[in-house]
Order: structure tokens, then C-alpha cells, then sequence
């Protein structure tokens, strides 16, 4: 797909910039590779400044305070640039476009164009348009009945790459905007996916982690579920080393752990399982689908079946109506688990979700007095964790080089970021490395010969 856009002057338009703003989740910077990539193949070339660029995209969040003011503040930058380049068009994607649609364009009269997150793949066909027609476009529709159906297009995916297999959430958790600005739950075809690592292992990378809102409801359209589709991944191609994120508790079963296990030495020893919350009423409350005691059971299974694993979650806290008693027994859940990492977040009301509506609103002092007690908490525990890497031997597949240092760094199979001496021509490879010293976040270790 090569094309040259031309303005209503005909105007030959080769090699402009694009510059793209990001913020948010994982998702969205996948996206962003996503667009820049998309955009390439129509000749615009990424630029590093919004100053260099003729095409400017915020690729928004809604999961911030105030994003849509968020975006008028961001586009209000740039109208400077507006006036000194007359190529110069902006366009809003992500979750504020996808939830906003044209509203955005009446409360933004800079803006050129707005976009979905189901019509990313259309943005060369937008950005012609607006080129061409020089007038404004939005595109935000849900394609629910649409097949999912992408190629994964990093431009370049280095080492360790991450691979959309489903978009979208069906699960509703009463504080989550997700199935508003992503819309229902859907999934790539398995042999789609099988390919498409096939072809990235054949760009030389090493490793993939499957993205999606709740990867373990993939359900390919030949019936394919999860743990199907990573135990042919990991039996059918050749890529080194598969991880997952995100996963649900309550889809998480039997049959995934004896797929991790029967195949431990490609898909990794690391689960990032949110919790949300300690306290069942809380979940309850939040539509989470299980309890306390029914995420501390598959906890219990995981480990049995995963030896060694590496937990990780995301706790929401100061939930509407939670009380200290309640809070504490999220204190008390960080203990019982073990988790060696902690993504945490005070409560904030998202547009259109029920938990906005509910009543039992808490303060803004209430919820930074429990997020700075449940860090308290996990740094207590986390360090002891890491401790007991001193003396293992981990499999490390190295990712960078640093001139200055003389040493190189990489991932674990626990997710662990690993430093120690080596040069570049380690890079790309799996080694195995005794950790001589532990730290909260890092370890470092010496390389061994096995
Ligand atoms: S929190 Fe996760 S599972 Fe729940 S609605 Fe949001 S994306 Fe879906």
C-alpha cells in the first residue's frame, strides 16, 4: 500500500511527519506502534518533536482525571504550530476519541479529525481524506460483529515483542471504562496468531507477551480457547519465550496451569493477576465474579502447578463504600500471596460506569492515606521476595548493552530485570546467571556456564 497524498492544489505530499502523543495503558502503546507503522506504508516518516511534524495524533486515555481536558490542553499547544505550517493536521485516537466522537471536534476547533480504537487500521484512509477533502472526519463506530482480524506490525520489534490476541471487554467491573471506549470482547484466529509469531520469530524475536484486557477468555472462531492457543504457540512455533497479560481470576483454570506446566520451557513463570481487592464485599461490589477465598484457591493452584512463580497485581483502593476493615483485609491479602510486584491505584470514577454513580463516594485524603499504607505494606514484604533470588540461577534472555557500564541487562523467566557484565553480543541470547545481590526492583548477578 504506497500512496502519495496530495492536497486539493495536487500538491505532491512525499515524506511528511507524524508525531504521536501517548498516554496510558499497554494497549495504547501498542497502538501507537500500530499507527506510526500504518502511517509509514502512506510515506509519513516518524518525527521525535511535535515542532517537526505535519501530522500530530494524541493517543488518548480516559483513565486519568479530566482526559478530555487533558486533550483541549494538549491541542491548545500546538496552535502555534497550526499557524506557522498549513500542512499541519491533528487528530485525537484512543479512549477520549472512541468516547467523546464528534463531540470532541465542536469543543476543539483545532482538531482535524477524530478516531476509535476499532478503526485505527483506517487511519491511512482518514489521513488521505483529510488531506485531500480538507475536511473534518470522525470515525468512532464499534465494529462488534467485525472478525478481528490484524497483523502484528511493530516496526521494530526487537527482542521481545508484544502480540494483540483480543480487544475489548465483556466483563463490566463496575469502576472499569473498557468496554465502553473498546467495546465487546473479541479475538484474533489462533492460525492468524500462529503466523503472524512464525513471521515475527523470522524478524529475529525472541520473545512475545499476548495482550489483551482479559487474555484468558480468547476464544479463536474455531473454538479455540487460552490455553489452546498457548500450548500451540509454544509446541508449533519457534519462539523462545511466551508471556500473557492480562489474565482474569475468575477464567483462570485447571487446564492453563497444566498448559504452563507441560511447557515451562517456553511460556514464562510470571502471572499478573488483578486482584482489585482483599475483601469480598468489595469485589462483590465491583462485579470482579469471584471472592476473596475463590482468588486465594486458584493462587493455591498456580503455585502448585507453577513452581517458583512470580505473581504480580493491581489493587484498586478507597473503592466506593470501603471501609477500613475492608481495606484491611487487602493489607492482609499482599501478606498471604506473596505478590513480588504491586500496581496500585486509588479509585476514580470513569465516565458511564455504575460504580461512578454509587454514593459512598470517599475522600481524596481517605484513599492517598491507603495507597501510601498499602505500599508501606508491600515494600515490607517485597524485599524478603527478592532476597530469595541471592544464589538461584536464572535464565536470562539479554535486551540491552550499556557502552558506559560494561554491562548488559535482561528479563528473567519471573520477570525479574537482571544486570550484569557482559557486551553485546550477548544481546538476543538466553544465559544462565547467578544472582549475587538483590534489590527491591533489580537483581545482579554473574553469568555461569551450565
Ligand atoms: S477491569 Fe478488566 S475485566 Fe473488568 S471490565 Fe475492565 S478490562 Fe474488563
Amino acid at each position: 500500500m504506497q500512496e502519495n497524498f496530495t492536497d486539493n492544489n495536487n500538491e505532491s505530499k512525499e515524506n511528511l511527519g507524524v508525531y504521536i502523543s501517548t498516554y496510558g495503558c499497554q494497549m495504547n502503546v501498542n497502538d501507537t506502534d500500530r499507527m506510526y507503522s500504518l502511517l509509514e506504508m502512506v510515506n509519513f516518516n516518524p518525527v521525535s518533536r511535535p515542532e517537526d511534524a505535519d501530522l500530530i495524533i494524541i493517543n488518548s486515555c480516559s483513565v486519568r482525571e479530566k482526559p478530555v481536558h487533558k486533550v483541549h490542553s494538549e491541542v491548545g499547544r500546538y496552535k502555534n504550530l497550526k499557524k506557522s505550517n498549513s500542512k499541519l493536521r491533528i487528530g485525537v485516537g484512543g479512549c477520549v476519541g472512541q468516547q467523546e466522537k464528534k463531540n470532541l471536534l465542536s469543543d476543539v476547533p483545532l482538531l482535524d479529525f477524530v478516531f476509535g480504537t476499532d478503526a485505527i487500521d483506517e487511519l491511512p484512509d482518514i489521513v488521505e481524506k483529510i488531506y485531500r477533502n480538507d475536511q473534518k472526519i470522525v470515525r468512532a463506530r464499534f465494529e462488534h460483529q467485525k472478525p478481528y482480524q490484524i497483523q502484528t506490525l511493530n516496526r521494530n520489534p526487537g527482542i521481545s515483542t508484544f502480540v494483540n490476541i483480543t480487544k475489548g471487554c465483556d466483563n463490566f467491573c463496575t469502576f472499569c471504562v473498557v468496554p465502553f471506549t473498546r467495546g465487546r470482547e473479541r479475538s484474533r484466529s489462533l492460525n492468524e496468531l500462529v503466523k503472524d509469531v512464525n513471521s515475527l520469530v523470522q524478524r529475529g524475536v525472541k520473545e512475545v507477551t499476548l495482550l489483551g484486557q482479559n487474555v484468558n477468555s480468547y476464544k479463536s472462531e474455531c473454538g479455540a480457547h487460552f490455553s489452546k492457543l498457548l500450548e500451540v504457540l509454544a509446541q508449533d512455533t519457534d519462539i523462545e519465550r511466551i508471556r500473557y497479560t492480562t489474565s482474569h481470576p475468575k477464567d483462570f483454570d485447571q487446564e492453563l496451569c497444566d498448559v504452563m506446566a507441560r511447557n515451562r520451557e517456553k511460556i514464562c513463570e510470571y502471572i499478573h493477576l488483578p486482584v482489585q481487592s482483599g475483601n469480598s464485599e468489595v469485589l462483590a461490589r465491583m462485579n470482579r465474579g469471584y471472592s476473596r477465598k475463590e482468588y486465594l484457591d486458584k493462587v493455591l493452584m498456580i503455585k502448585n502447578f507453577v513452581p517458583g512463580v512470580s505473581l504480580s497485581t493491581d489493587i484498586i483502593v478507597g473503592f466506593p463504600g470501603e471501609t477500613e476493615e475492608q481495606f484491611e483485609d487487602t493489607l492482609s491479602l499482599l501478606e498471604e500471596v506473596e505478590y513480588e510486584t504491586l500496581f496500585a491505584f486509588k479509585y476514580s470514577p470513569r465516565p458511564f460506569t455504575k460504580a461512578a454513580k454509587f454514593e459512598d463516594q470517599l475522600s481524596e485524603q481517605q484513599k492517598s492515606e491507603r495507597l501510601n499504607q498499602l505500599f508501606a505494606k508491600h515494600d515490607e514484604i517485597a524485599f524478603p521476595l527478592a532476597k530469595k533470588y541471592e544464589g538461584q540461577i536464572l535464565k536470562v534472555l539479554v535486551e540491552k548493552h550499556n557502552l558506559e557500564t560494561g554491562k548488559v541487562n535482561g528479563r528473567s523467566t519471573q520477570n525479574k530485570l537482571v544486570h550484569f557484565s557482559g557486551g553485546s553480543d550477548l544481546i538476543g541470547k538466553t544465559v544462565s546467571v547467578e544472582i549475587t545481590e538483590a534489590f527491591p526492583q533489580t537483581l545482579r548477578g554473574k553469568r555461569v556456564e551450565l
